[in-house]
């Protein structure tokens, strides 16, 4: 997490190049799932997944941080204007101050961070739910297949 700490606070000092009193946001390694990192300008930082972070330190080095870090001065800049999140003031920082390509999604293997080991069947596949997904059908949810409409059934448990 060293690293990544030091990465944002290098990614900061770019954005202090163009907004000198940006303040240093706090950083929390907590986020969980499939989500790569958020900006709460709320809670006054920026959130990491320390999952798809140590799986996937380069993309987080170039991208991740840097996009998140984005969110932030952007938030500050319009001063509590909302803004759509990934609209021209965002994609201007991407570019132009972090040299980066804006692109918004990323192709994280979650398969760790988010494991899926409940399997459900249908008339034509096998589903993978999650814990959290699981426990909703417990309690009484139901989900449909979305090719063959069948109401999709437990059947086994397995851990990849
Ligand atoms: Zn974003
Ligand atoms: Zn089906």
């Amino acid at each position: 997490m060293h690293a990544a700490q030091q990465r944002v606070a290098q990614a900061l000092a770019r954005c202090r190049e163009v907004y000198p009193t940006l303040p240093a946001p706090k950083v929390w390694f907590d986020l969980k799932g499939a989500s790569a990192g958020q900006a709460h300008l709320g809670r006054g930082g920026l959130r990491f997944n320390p999952v798809l972070l140590s799986d996937n330190r380069d993309a987080y080095f170039d991208e991740v941080i840097p996009h998140e870090m984005a969110h932030w001065l952007v938030f500050h800049l319009a001063n509590g204007t909302r803004l759509k999140p990934h609209g021209r003031e965002w994609q201007a920082v991407m570019r132009d101050l972090f040299g980066l390509v804006p692109k918004v999604t990323h192709r994280f293997d979650t398969q760790r961070s988010q494991p899926r080991p409940y399997r459900y069947e249908c008339g034509c596949q096998t589903h993978c739910f999650t814990a959290r997904r699981h426990a909703l059908v417990v309690k009484g949810r139901r989900y449909r297949c979305r090719h063959c409409d069948q109401t999709l059934v437990y059947s086994a448990f397995e851990n990849p």
